[in-house]
């Protein structure tokens, strides 16, 4: 069986994503694989632009700078090299497939749950990239 070479573990910077971030740590020391790192920033836009008139320029400038210092506190924890962080901007599962594809990375790893809890079975993200991956998935368990 082949090992992995290229692993992108996705993480929504919630406080789970450490549980999901020590998984993908592991998996890549013991494969010897290069380990990508990925946040998506959903644009404001996309949920409140039709409904509310207004201007989301700064908040969303706020939003990208709290990501960028958050990422940047995780490539060094997990001592992932910084050319291997990405921050992008889209509907998270659909860049998690792109850039999946991109690196030609033969595992995703996500959480099982992310920032709205345990409602569902697995989190639609999650159930999102599962659904649409052209390579292994790991949901990581995390939550109660
Ligand atoms: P959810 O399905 O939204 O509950 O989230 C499940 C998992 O999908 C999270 O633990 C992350 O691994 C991943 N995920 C969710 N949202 C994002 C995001 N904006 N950027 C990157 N990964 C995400």
């Amino acid at each position: 069986m082949s090992k992995y070479t290229k692993i992108l573990v996705a993480i929504d910077l919630s406080e789970d994503s450490t549980v999901v971030m020590e998984r993908a740590r592991a998996i890549a020391d013991i494969e010897g694989a290069e380990l990508h790192l990925l946040h998506v920033i959903e644009p404001l836009s996309f949920a409140y632009g039709g409904d509310i008139p207004m201007d989301f320029s700064s908040i969303q400038e706020e939003i990208q700078q709290q990501a960028t210092q958050q990422m940047e506190k995780l490539v060094e924890r997990y001592s992932i090299d910084s050319g291997n962080q990405h921050i992008l901007l889209g509907k998270p599962e659909v860049e998690i497939h792109a850039k999946a594809e991109e690196l030609q990375s033969q595992l995703i790893v996500v959480g099982s749950h992310g920032r709205y809890g345990l409602a569902l079975l697995m989190g639609s993200t999650a159930n999102g990239v599962l659904h649409g991956a052209s390579c292994d998935v790991l949901a990581v368990r995390v939550g109660k």
